[in-house]
């Protein structure tokens, strides 16, 4: 029987990435099915019923869609963070999980800088602006996209520091021209511009804190591109209405959007919908590593990218 790879997206692949994993697919001699903007988790179940494997983005996949799933071998998340998957329930099946990094890196990383731009210069409106070279850039978190972000903002004159707890060596941020921050406390009070690259886990949700907030510089930006789990809300409402020089600006709306945007203005800003891996490069890169990575995965064993090991 043929082995089926479904593709299930609330919001789709473009037809360039859903043609490249489908001629993948065909050449490993697997099906390739889409499903595209479904309604509902029950039309998921559906079409997973006879999938082998699975490709989704931000989906959700839940130990309720793994047991609809009784042939599923591997799922794989085009795209870097996976906290979508119900790891555990993949375990307990024997699914291995994956993502695929690197692949919409550079996506996010420019618009990270390109956030500190539009709320250096007023969100584009009049008034004088602020120019970010020569000023200091926090990196939290030095992964795929920490990295590149580091990059540009030494390209554009930021002085850059960085923090990673998994990181000690301070030789791997020297290279880069990187100074290491020794403690996340000593990254916030010295970063004008702070760019978030942290996953969210158990350990880093609300970990944003007040406190780490209304230590930073007079004026000071925070970006977050990561996610919105791991900013502490009310910490954040605090501390920006404590300090007036405060601003924050989000690829991933707070639960509290409305009543951030009315409190402080300008001051805060939030994409109206997660853009930050939406460009037409990321898009096929992820969505062929993912397919690439399951035919490796079926025909060679590779599990290189596994998430819950
Ligand atoms: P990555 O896995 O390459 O890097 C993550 C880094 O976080 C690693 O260097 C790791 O050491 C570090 N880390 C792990 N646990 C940590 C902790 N407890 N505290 C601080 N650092 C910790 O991931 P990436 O590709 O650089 O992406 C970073 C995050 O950005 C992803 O987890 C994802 O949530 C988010 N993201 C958002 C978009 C978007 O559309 N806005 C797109 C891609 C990724």
């Amino acid at each position: 029987m043929v082995m089926k790879i479904l593709v299930a997206t609330e919001k789709p692949f473009s037809k360039q990435a859903t043609d490249g994993i489908a001629a993948i697919a065909r050449e490993g001699g697997f099906e390739c099915v889409l499903l595209e903007k479904y309604a509902s988790v029950d039309e998921l179940k559906a079409a997973v019923a006879d999938a082998d494997a699975l490709i989704v983005r931000s989906d959700k996949v839940t130990a309720e869609v793994i047991d609809a799933a009784p042939r599923l071998k591997i799922v794989v998340r085009a795209g870097a963070g996976y906290d979508n998957l119900d790891l555990t329930a993949c375990t307990a099946r024997g699914i291995v999980a994956m993502n695929t990094p690197g692949q919409n890196s550079n996506a996010v990383a420019e618009l990270a800088i390109s956030m500190m731009i539009f709320m250096a210069r007023n969100q584009f409106t009049p008034g004088t602006g602020h120019e970010i070279s020569g000023k200091r850039l926090g990196i939290h978190a030095y992964g795929n996209v920490g990295r590149i972000v580091a990059r540009y903002g030494r390209a554009l004159g930021m002085e850059v520091m960085a923090y990673d707890p998994f990181i000690s060596d301070a030789a791997v941020f020297a290279q880069d021209g990187v100074r290491m921050a020794s403690s996340v406390a000593e990254l916030y009070e010295n970063s004008d511009y702070l760019s978030l690259h942290i996953p969210a886990t158990a350990e880093t949700k609300g970990s944003i804190n007040y406190d780490l907030l209304i230590s930073m510089p007079k004026g000071a930006t925070l970006v977050n591109t990561a996610r919105k789990e791991v900013i502490d809300e009310a910490g954040l409402a605090k501390a920006m209405a404590e300090r007036t020089d405060l601003q924050y600006i989000t690829d991933i709306a707070p639960d509290t959007a409305a009543e951030l945007a009315e409190k402080f203005g300008k001051r805060f800003f939030a994409t109206p919908k997660k853009m930050g891996a939406e460009t037409a490069e990321a898009n096929v890169n992820a969505g062929l590593a993912a397919a690439r990575q399951i035919v490796a995965f079926f025909k060679e064993g590779i599990t290189r990218f596994q998430v819950n090991r």
